[in-house]
């Protein structure tokens, strides 16, 4: 007999002990119970994952687990927020207890690594469909927002673009002589929270990657009221992304592919010893709407859209 929805929650999503401050109350009430430290803002975002548009059927349950937790903490990252603790909302088209098992596993190491708690969710039958809701602190009125990009910034990365977009090639066929790395990177991202938290005091804006760097960095000029220079030869990219170029001339894809999940940030010049070590900085914002490269010392306009919906 398929477990009810009670003992699924309870078998699959309680095995978590308390590790937030935070948390007061955590699942098995009509609500959980957060403190808010004074000082600090709750931070508050969602994210929703469907089989066949956010993943393929099939996809590694432990290792989809762990990803859609990492979204959401990188959203969390990207202002800068500290994640304290997730809901977690699932829909299953049957219960799948090997499947759950690897799937809770995948999450809640993840959790487990940065002391969130599992606090809540709901449980439902339909379609595959997956969504966390993540919550974190940040220091009041401090927060990293895509709307403080200044004219002279310089403009960072938090680590290296294109491995994720190279990690999908190669799921759908690319023959690739070093995957690991970039099928890793694809599956498995590390949100860049350690990075986010750094950057409070010494970014201005800041986003983390989801769609594409060309996409992405397009909000914070359009929010920030402002353009930007890249230069290609600054980009931060592993062998296996500079192989993949050499062999495809596809040399656009680190620009456009999503995934990363690495944060890209903008600090005035006068602030820019105090970025991490860690960060490679790729261009600068200037006054001038839109986006260009510098390629070879030629510049050109990168028009780019990442990934909608409905469109
Ligand atoms: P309600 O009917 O009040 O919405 P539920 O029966 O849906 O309550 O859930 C019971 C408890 O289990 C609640 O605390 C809820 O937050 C938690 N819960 C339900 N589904 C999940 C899940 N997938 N992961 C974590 N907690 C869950
Ligand atoms: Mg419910």
């Amino acid at each position: 007999m398929p477990l009810s929805e009670f003992s699924l929650i309870q078998r699959f999503f309680t095995q978590q002990a308390v590790k937030n401050a935070s948390t007061c109350l955590g699942i098995g009430d009509d609500c959980a119970l957060l403190a808010i430290p004074n000082g600090y803002e709750l931070a508050i975002t969602t994210d929703t994952m469907v089989e066949n548009v956010h993943f393929f059927k099939d996809t590694n349950p432990e290792q989809l687990g762990h990803k859609l937790l990492a979204v959401n903490l990188s959203d969390l990252a990207s202002m800068g927020a500290k994640p304290l603790s997730v809901t977690l909302a699932i829909t299953l088209p049957s219960v799948n207890e090997a499947w759950l098992s690897a799937f809770a596993k995948g999450f809640l190491t993840l959790a487990e690594r940065y002391s969130v708690d599992l606090i809540g969710g709901d449980t439902t039958a339909g379609a595959l469909t997956l969504t966390v809701q993540a919550l974190g602190l940040v220091p009041r009125g401090r927060a990293l927002t895509r709307s403080a990009a200044k004219v002279g910034d310089f403009i960072y990365l938090s680590g290296n673009i294109g491995d994720a977009g190279l990690g999908l090639k190669i799921t759908q066929g690319y023959d690739c002589t070093q995957p690991d790395n970039a099928l890793k990177q694809f599956n498995q991202p590390d949100p860049a929270c350690d990075t986010g938290q750094m950057l409070i005091g010494v970014a201005n804006a800041c986003i983390d990657i989801s769609d594409g760097l060309a996409s992405d960095l397009g909000h914070i000029l359009q929010q920030s009221h402002v353009g930007a220079c890249l230069h290609w030869e600054e980009l931060p990219l592993s062998d296996a992304v500079l192989s993949y170029i050499q062999d495809t001339g596809d040399w656009i894809m680190p620009l456009v592919a999503g995934d990363d999940y690495q944060l890209c940030f903008t600090v005035s010049p006068e602030k820019a010893s105090l970025v991490p070590n860690h960060c490679q900085k790729i261009g600068i914002i200037e006054a001038q709407h839109g986006l260009r490269l510098n390629k070879s010392g030629i510049i050109q306009t990168l028009e780019v859209k990442g990934y909608e919906h409905f469109s």
